[in-house]
């Protein structure tokens, strides 16, 4: 490839920009691009591999940790690439730019009666990152993962070929970038399909259960009528009580059981409402959680939810949700990161596989009383295995955990995280990237095996030989995987 003259400006020379992970807990300060086109973007891709710069992808920064960070290096962003290419409402496929958010899929395609097949807790990821991280949903135990809805996409590698890419057409590159952290290319499309909905609405139950116990059984008897499942953990709770949980489960309507689909399909009637209780603008609720996130204040939300629900809410009893009320909780409250500070916070989400899981995961919130650190926030879900290389999924559950992050606790959420992290591979069980920041690179292979690691090694050193593509995840969990040397 000709050599650049000396007078061009070398793409590190470009638009330095602060990046973080969601959590705020890890970021670092990257020369980041945000290209308009697919030609723009291979262009810059090409270039970077002209120039040996090392470069990793971003698409809406909202992985916890360092899965989009490239510290002192280049960041390219899809987020731009945001066209919806073609739509079919009879057969539910849709054809899409990787920087199509979840929003913007569901925005498009309800009014004809379509969800997106799996969603996350939150509506702003891109496809892109979405297939990078084969993310799931409270629905994983029925629809697998968003891998699993994926007919084909386009995969531009850094020597500057596009490769098609299906269950039929190049298959272990299928198999191996749909949740491969964006280390064997960049999706430039992505086709999809959709779930037929005939209602904006899912029925929804919701109950307490006093123990880990009480939430296993729960969950087991409403797997298989439901079509999705979550339990919110009360992580501060011990003895007796440790692992009581809010469940809520919920089904779609079948045809003709809602009486007004047109009315329930609008998307402007999934908004959700400006103001908390009527009168706290959503904008401003952050401010008043602030005061709440420490350990006294988020012990008494956990106690708060546990209880009301408790009080108001009746296993059996069921009232209608809008799809994105049930599946975007979070997203209610703009800017809830902020209430956890200048530090941030970090999730871990150990996976563990169904066969002992009860004792395993209460070994894991045992561990984090011995540690002194509850994590405020957790998330119980149940989960699926499925075909893709380093795949997070696997029969079994999942608490997703969300620890604050002090100047002076530091140390001590990586040391709990790395814990947390022996007993997964003590369990048998998996690491999913798209929330880790603190798993060793030891343990990652434990989970995966070394046979997974190896193939995914030899595939990026077929796509990738000189190791353009890496991140600040890449370089932490799996150092094997060929890396230009840092400049
Ligand atoms: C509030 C909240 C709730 C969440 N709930 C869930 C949940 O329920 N289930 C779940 O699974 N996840 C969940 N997540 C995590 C989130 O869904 C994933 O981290 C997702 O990958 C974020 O997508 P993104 O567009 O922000 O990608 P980023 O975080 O920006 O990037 C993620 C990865 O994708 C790669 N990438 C991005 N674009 C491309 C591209 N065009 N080509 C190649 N690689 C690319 C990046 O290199 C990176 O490795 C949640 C996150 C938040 C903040």
């Amino acid at each position: 490839m000709a050599r650049r003259s000396s007078g061009t400006r070398r793409l590190n020379q470009g638009p330095r920009a602060a990046l973080d992970g969601f959590g705020r807990a890890v970021g670092s300060a990257a020369v980041r691009y945000v290209p308009e086109s697919t030609d723009a973007l291979r262009a810059l891709v090409l270039r970077a591999a002209e120039e040996r710069q090392p470069l990793a992808f971003r698409g809406a920064g909202r992985s916890y940790g360092d899965a989009a960070l490239n510290g002192g290096h280049l960041v390219v962003d899809t987020c731009q690439l945001d066209r919806v290419l073609s739509w079919d409402p009879a057969t539910g496929v849709i054809d899409v730019q990787p920087g199509v958010t979840i929003e913007g899929l569901w925005r498009h395609t309800l009014a004809d009666g379509y969800w997106p097949s799996v969603v996350p807790g939150t509506m702003f990821p891109t496809v892109g990152g979405c297939v990078a991280m084969n993310i799931h949903g409270k629905n994983h135990f029925r629809a697998g993962p968003f891998g699993d809805h994926v007919l084909d996409f386009d995969l531009l590698t850094p020597t500057g070929e596009t490769l098609r890419c299906s269950p039929e057409q190049n298959a272990d590159v299928f198999r191996a970038a749909i949740g491969g952290f964006g280390m064997l290319g960049a999706l430039t499309r992505v086709r999809l399909g959709l779930h037929r909905v005939h209602s904006g609405n899912l029925r929804v139950e919701g109950l307490a259960v006093p123990n880990l116990d009480a939430l296993f059984e729960a969950f087991d008897a409403r797997l298989p009528e439901a079509d999705y499942l979550v339990g919110w953990t009360d992580l501060f709770a011990r003895g007796r009580g440790l692992g009581r949980s809010v469940i809520h489960a919920a089904r779609h309507l079948a045809p003709g059981e809602d009486p007004d689909p047109r009315r329930t399909l609008d998307p402007d009637a999934q908004d959700l409402p400006d103001r908390f209780f009527g009168v706290v603008p959503r904008g401003l609720m952050w401010k008043l959680l602030r005061p709440w996130v420490n350990d006294l204040g988020m012990r008494l939300v956990n106690l708060a939810k546990y209880t009301s629900s408790r009080l108001l809410e009746r296993p059996g009893r069921t009232v209608l949700q809008s799809h994105v009320a049930f599946a975007f909780l979070l997203d209610y409250v703009p800017r809830w990161r902020d209430a956890y500070g200048l530090g941030g916070f970090i999730q871990v989400q150990p996976f563990i596989p169904a066969d002992g899981a009860r004792q395993t995961m209460r070994r894991i919130i045992e561990t984090c009383h011995a540690h002194d650190l509850v994590p405020y926030l957790g998330v119980f879900k149940r989960h699926r295995p499925d075909d893709f290389l380093l795949s997070h999924a696997l029969d079994g559950y999942s608490m997703a955990m969300d620890l604050r992050v002090t100047a002076r606790n530091r140390e001590r959420v990586w040391e709990l995280g790395r814990a947390i992290g022996d007993i997964v591979v003590d369990a048998g069980g998996r690491f999913y990237f798209a929330k880790d920041a603190v798993a060793r690179p030891d343990q990652v292979l434990a989970t995966f095996g070394p046979e997974r690691i190896d193939t995914f090694v030899a595939l990026k050193r077929r796509l990738d030989p000189d190791g353009l593509l890496s991140s600040e995840l890449s370089r932490r969990v799996l150092p094997q995987l060929p890396g230009l040397p840092a400049a």
